[in-house]
C-alpha cells in the first residue's frame, strides 16, 4: 500500500489498474471535469475520484456510465443518481444528506467542466451553505480548449456563454459587451453559427478577428480563422453539424488624443516620476512611449 498526496490528502487504499486508484476521499462535493471528446481526455485524479466516491451523481448517467466503462472504474454497488436542471430542486436534498453524513460526492456533467454552462452551480452553493467543502477535479473544458488553438489573445477573455436565442435579445446582447477589452467567447449551436455571425457582424464589426472552433478533440475537428464578415460568408447556406465555440477579437482602442494624453500626464505627474508616468499613460491608452515622454518632459518643464 503507497501512501501519496492526492485530492488534498487522500490516501489510494487499493491499486484497481494502472490508471486509478481506489481512494478514501475526505467528505465533501468533488466536481468532476470530463472529456469533451477524446475520451482518454480525464485526469488521473478525476478517475480516482469516480472509483472513489460514496455517491456519483451525473447530468447524464449513461454518459458518466460508458466513460467509467471505458477507463475500467466499477460502480462496485455505489449509487449512481441523475442530477440535471429539471430535477435539482428535488434531489438536492439527497445529495445534501450525504454530504451531511460525512460521504464524499462526486458530481459530472455531459461533457467538459460543470458549471461551465452545465449545471452544478446551485448544487455547489447548497453544499457551502451547508457547510460541505467543495473540491474542483479540474480538466477539459471547451472554452479553455478553443482558446488555446484560437491564436487570439489569451491575456485576458470573456466567457459569455450561449447567446440569447431570439433575435432582438440577442443584438442588444452583444451589444451590451461589444466593447469589453478582452477577446470574446461564446458557446453556439451549429443551426445557429451562421445567424451568430452575422449578428456579430451587425454589431460588434465585421473586420475583428474570430474564430470558429468545432468539434475539438474529436475526430472532424475543424478551426476555421478569419474576419467576423469572412467568417460568415464561410459559412452562409452551409448546413453545419458538431459543437462549436465562436471567439471574437477584441475591440480595436480608438487612438487617444493629445488632450486626453494630456490629462492622463498631468494627472500622474502630480504623484510619480517622469518616466513611470509616460511607461503608465503609454500603456493606459495605447499610444508610443517615445511621444508620451517627450510630451511628459515639456509638461515637467512648464511647472
Ligand atoms: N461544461 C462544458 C465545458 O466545460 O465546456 C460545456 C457544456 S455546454 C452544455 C456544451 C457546449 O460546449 C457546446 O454547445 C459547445 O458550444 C461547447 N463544446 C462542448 N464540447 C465541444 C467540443 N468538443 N468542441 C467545440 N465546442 C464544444
Amino acid at each position: 500500500m503507497t501512501e501519496t498526496t492526492q485530492t488534498g490528502g487522500t490516501l489510494p487504499v487499493a491499486q484497481h489498474s494502472a490508471a486509478h486508484a481506489v481512494v478514501r476521499l475526505p467528505p465533501g462535493l468533488y466536481f468532476v471535469a470530463t472529456p469533451i471528446g477524446a475520451a482518454r481526455d480525464i485526469t488521473l485524479r478525476g478517475l480516482d475520484i469516480l472509483a472513489s466516491a460514496d455517491l456519483l451523481a451525473a447530468e447524464d448517467t449513461r454518459t458518466l456510465r460508458h466513460l467509467l466503462d471505458i477507463h475500467g472504474v466499477a460502480l462496485s454497488g455505489r449509487p449512481l443518481i441523475a442530477y440535471h436542471d429539471h430535477n435539482g430542486a428535488a434531489v438536492r436534498p439527497r445529495i445534501l444528506r450525504a454530504l451531511a453524513e460525512g460521504k464524499s460526492v462526486a458530481y459530472a456533467s455531459e461533457a467538459g467542466t460543470p458549471l461551465v454552462a452545465d449545471p452544478g452551480f446551485q448544487l455547489g452553493r447548497a453544499a457551502l451553505a451547508a457547510g460541505a467543502p467543495v473540491f474542483a477535479a479540474p480538466g477539459p473544458s471547451a472554452v479553455l480548449a478553443a482558446l488555446t488553438v484560437s491564436g487570439l489573445p489569451s491575456d485576458r477573455f470573456l466567457f459569455a456563454g450561449f447567446p440569447p436565442a431570439t433575435k432582438a435579445a440577442r443584438k442588444s446582447w452583444l451589444t451590451a459587451i461589444k466593447d469589453v477589452q478582452a477577446t470574446l467567447i461564446f458557446y453556439e449551436s451549429p443551426k445557429r453559427v451562421c445567424q451568430l455571425l452575422i449578428d456579430l457582424a451587425q454589431c460588434l464589426g465585421g473586420e475583428r478577428q474570430a474564430v470558429v472552433a468545432r468539434e475539438l478533440t474529436k475526430r472532424f475537428e475543424e478551426v476555421r480563422r478569419g474576419t467576423v464578415s469572412e467568417l460568415a460568408a464561410g459559412f452562409s447556406g452551409q448546413s453545419v453539424k458538431g459543437e462549436i465555440v465562436v471567439l471574437v477579437d477584441r475591440a480595436a482602442m480608438a487612438p487617444a488624443g493629445l488632450d486626453e494624453v494630456e490629462a492622463a500626464l498631468r494627472d500622474r505627474l502630480a504623484r510619480m516620476r517622469v518616466k513611470e508616468a509616460a511607461t503608465e499613460v503609454a500603456e493606459a491608452l495605447g499610444v508610443p512611449r517615445r511621444d508620451v515622454y517627450q510630451m511628459a518632459l515639456r509638461l515637467e518643464a512648464e511647472e
